[in-house]
């Protein structure tokens, strides 16, 4: 069969200035290797030429293949599109707008066929972006590196390269580009590793993420890192909440209504078991603890009837 070496996916919002650039330059790379290859472009709804261009490149050069959004829809999309056309035996993802350099390519391409990486994530050790950039970067990179237990520096770099079966295998929704690797580990593939390449400040255009990246970004974690444990089985999730609101109840009534007995035995005068503010601790928790164990038996039976209940992959089999 004759499958291509490489499949490069880009994802793009109007970058109709760095296009030619970028398709002449990755092509150059191609050729000089002696690869087969093909460069999907996903216009992400883009406003400005960037199709127009894009359609004479694929003119031009028949490896130039292209997905249109009708209007924006993130990068997220944009990659999960990129992956399900993707049939290269490597795939790899850029940034369309020339911060990634196409000569990283080959190197990222050994590292998943020699060495047997299944996710190599780029790293930019030495970035051309601004301060209010980097920094809260640096924070998040912390957070996930804790969290994910992926020991990686550079999460949310565009340039990565995949085996093939990594990208079939994954689902990039939302915003949750920044957590690819995150994601891969999820479903079992754990040999991810790292490349220091080089990166540039952006040539043409202006960045398309704002500040909200960062806020976006912790509450994506947060889903991820829940998701991941507990995904398949909510209910041990919210019923372990749940559970925990109704032992503390339990305790408080207990405490409330022997305290009163002892009270009564000892003939004090003893106020009402409702006037005591322990009594409305008491019930938030007991009200919290039965809407808990409610979400999680919707979320189970949510999941009985989702076509996702097993979403597992398979690696290998013998005799089947
Ligand atoms: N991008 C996209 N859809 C969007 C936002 C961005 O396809 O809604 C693309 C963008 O065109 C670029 C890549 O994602 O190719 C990275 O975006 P950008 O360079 O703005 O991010 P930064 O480098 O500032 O993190
Ligand atoms: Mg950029």
């Amino acid at each position: 069969m004759n499958t291509l070496n490489l499949s490069i996916i880009i994802p793009l919002f109007n970058e109709d200035e760095s296009l030619s650039e970028l398709t002449d330059w990755i092509t150059k790379v191609m050729n000089r290797e002696s690869y087969t290859y093909e460069i999907i472009f996903v216009n992400d709804g883009s406003t400005d030429d960037s199709w127009k261009v894009i359609e004479e490149l694929h003119s031009k050069n028949n490896n130039v293949k292209a997905i249109s959004f009708r209007r924006n829809q993130g990068k997220s999309a944009g990659l999960n599109q990129g992956f399900v056309a993707a049939s290269g035996n490597v795939v790899i993802t850029m940034d369309a707008d020339l911060q990634d350099s196409p000569e990283e390519i080959p190197g990222l391409y050994r590292m998943i066929t020699k060495d047997g990486y299944d996710l190599v994530s780029g790293w930019k050790q030495k970035r051309y972006d601004p301060l209010s950039k980097t920094i809260p970067t640096k924070l998040f990179n912390a957070a996930t590196r804790r969290i994910s237990k992926i020991q990686l520096n550079d999460f949310n770099c565009g340039l990565k390269a995949y085996r093939l079966e990594v990208v079939q295998n994954i689902e990039v929704y939302g915003e949750m580009h920044r957590y690819i690797p995150f994601l891969a580990k999820n479903k079992g593939f754990v040999k991810i590793g790292e490349k220091v390449v080089q990166h540039q400040a952006r040539k043409y255009g202006v960045t398309k993420f704002g500040l909200d990246r960062f806020i976006n970004g912790f509450l994506d974690l947060a889903t991820l890192a829940v998701i991941g444990k507990f995904g398949r089985r909510p209910m041990h999730f919210f019923g372990a909440a749940g559970t925990l609101m109704f032992v503390l109840s339990a305790f408080l009534l207990a405490y409330l209504g022997g305290y009163k007995l002892w009270a009564m035995s000892a003939g004090e005068t003893v106020r009402l078991i409702t006037d005591n503010p322990i009594f409305y601790i008491l019930l938030a928790l007991n009200v919290i603890g039965v809407q808990l164990f409610g979400v999680g038996f919707i979320a189970e039976l949510l999941l009985k009837e989702s076509n996702k209940k097993h979403d597992y992959t398979i690696d290998k089999k013998l005799g089947l």
